[in-house]
């Protein structure tokens, strides 16, 4: 039985913006500015994070056996390989009325879905998004799965007459969960631990299939969870509804993972293969990987500080969570140990987490000479004046960062596509090969896409990555539950 830990650790990792400080000399006076420049701290950096041809092979050769051996074995590698239990894949014929209800945070969303089959295909969609109260996260399991039940059932009064469930049935969910779950069928699992701020008490060791389903009872709802997934199945599932040939998914937002379909005998760890189609959707936890990925101090030092060191490496150095918090800390040198921003270093400089993804993502996006809109975001995050040349050298530090990320994505990629490959010779490489992509990160950051495209292509070659489309699917998760409720119904398909 494998262990689900259906979102990254790092979102438990909470820091927030104003929270502790750490304990550095405001101002830097035994350095003089002559013996270190910004400009050389960048040299410094770019060569430490260089990800020429040979890194990126190595990254996505050991991704692909770190992959055969978390198959191997229970534990046996830093990817857990967790096994869906989803393996019947959306077709386009699925027809009916589906429900999904996705929770993974603060908010969450609940949508209904009218599908058509091939013809008509998604005739109706409406969704919800509420918060939850935030006395609910520390309340008992029963009030949380309530809430949620009682927004539910609001949702489904609200049908209206656009949707039509076949006499007879009860309306089924696609239930997308993104706490640790140990899967123990398509409909069944175990939360380990709530995360994220949630603490909430008497879920941990229970199936959370089940104290939803008891919610909806107490509610008078007469709906059933028919699939327990976590976001990167469920963005899969919705993707391949519209195209047969998406074969991975991808997340890259706060955290990341990705998952693709495998074949059922080349999971040696599997010793009850029931699936029909011989193919299951396999849960890499790939924010987990780690194995010769170019590292600096700064990467060190903020892995040493986090709350999970030296876990989900790979995460800690290509996601959105960390990528403008690394950018801080080269930026925090630079000021102590080069005065990039005068004499005195910027306090706003000093908080962790301060200067986000977004933020380098806007000052990479800014074309003009004087680099206004980096003096401005420089000014409203680090409280600082800065000079042209600064704003210069701050833009290739985020670039500098930017480029590994997403290098190193595209290399990951390559490395399933390759473990793919290898098993089914010809299969992947030999004909056109979906990657759907999804996740705040990779939705807005430009520069960051384009990296990882570019690596990809570089490993791959131009004429084998003529074939691997590397594609956004655009909230593909919520649509996917829906449909794996649909695959996974209890009740025989008319599809
Ligand atoms: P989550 O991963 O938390 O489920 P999203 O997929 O929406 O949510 O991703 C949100 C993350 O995407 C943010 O934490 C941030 O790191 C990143 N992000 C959001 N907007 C941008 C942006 N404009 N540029 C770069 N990164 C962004
Ligand atoms: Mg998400």
């Amino acid at each position: 039985m494998s262990v689900t830990a259906s979102t990254p650790a790092v979102r438990t990792f909470c820091i927030t913006r104003s929270a502790k400080m750490v304990s550095r000399p405001r101002v830097v006076m035994a350095v003089g500015s002559n013996t270190i420049s910004g400009a050389s701290i960048l040299t410094k950096l770019q060569k430490d994070c260089a990800t020429p041809l040979p890194v990126l092979r190595h990254v996505a050769d050991a991704m692909a056996d770190d992959m055969r051996a978390g198959l191997a074995v229970e534990g046996g590698s830093e990817l857990q390989m967790i096994l869906s239990y989803v393996d019947a894949l959306p077709t386009g014929n699925e027809k009916g009325l589906f429900y999904a209800l996705d929770l993974g945070g603060t908010n969450f969303r609940v949508l209904r879905v009218q599908l058509g089959g091939k013809e008509e295909r998604v005739i109706s969609t409406e969704f919800e998004q509420v918060s939850i109260p935030p006395e609910l996260m520390f309340g008992t399991s029963e009030e949380l799965f309530d809430f949620i039940a009682s927004v539910l059932a609001k949702f489904a009064l609200k049908e209206g007459g656009k949707f039509h469930l076949q006499q007879g049935r009860t309306r089924e969910i696609g239930f997308t969960f993104s706490f640790p779950v140990k899967q123990t069928s398509i409909d069944s699992g175990i939360l380990i631990k709530w995360t994220k701020g949630f603490a909430v008490s008497g879920t941990a060791g229970k199936d959370v299939v089940a104290c939803l389903n008891g919610a909806m009872k107490r509610q008078k709802l007469d709906m059933r969870v028919s699939a327990l997934v976590n976001d990167t199945v469920g963005t899969l599932a919705g993707a391949r509804y519209w195209d047969n040939d998406v074969m991975v998914a991808v997340i890259l937002g706060t955290g990341t993972n990705a998952c693709y379909v495998e074949r059922v005998d080349a999971i040696p760890k599997f010793q009850d293969p029931s699936s029909t189609s011989g193919r299951t959707i396999v849960n890499t936890e790939w924010g987990a990987f780690s194995n010769g990925l170019p590292l600096t101090e700064f990467d060190r030092e903020m892995d040493a500080e986090s709350i999970n060191p030296r876990e989900q490496i790979f995460e800690k150095t290509i996601s959105g969570m960390y990528l403008g918090e690394i950018v801080r800390r080269v930026l925090l040198r630079m000021a102590e140990a080069a005065h990039l921003f005068g004499h005195s270093v910027p306090e706003k400089l000093l908080m962790p987490f301060s200067l986000r993804t977004p933020d380098i993502c806007a000052m990479q996006q800014d074309t003009s000479k004087d680099l206004e809109e980096v003096g401005s975001i420089l000014y409203d995050v680090a409280g600082v004046n800065s000079s042209t040349n600064a704003r210069k050298i701050v833009i290739d530090v985020c670039d500098t960062i930017a480029k590994r990320g997403g290098r190193l994505a595209g290399a990951g990629i390559v490395g399933i596509l390759q473990k793919m490959e290898y098993d089914s010779k010809g299969l992947i490489f030999g004909k056109r090969t979906v990657v759907a992509m999804d996740g705040g990160l990779y939705e807005h950051y430009p520069q960051y896409r384009r990296y990882l495209q570019e690596a990809v292509t570089e490993l791959l070659g131009p004429e084998i990555s003529r074939n691997i489309v590397i594609e956004h699917s655009k909230d593909g998760s919520g649509i996917g539950a829906a449909l794996l409720a649909a695959t996974n119904s209890k009740y025989e398909h008319d599809f």
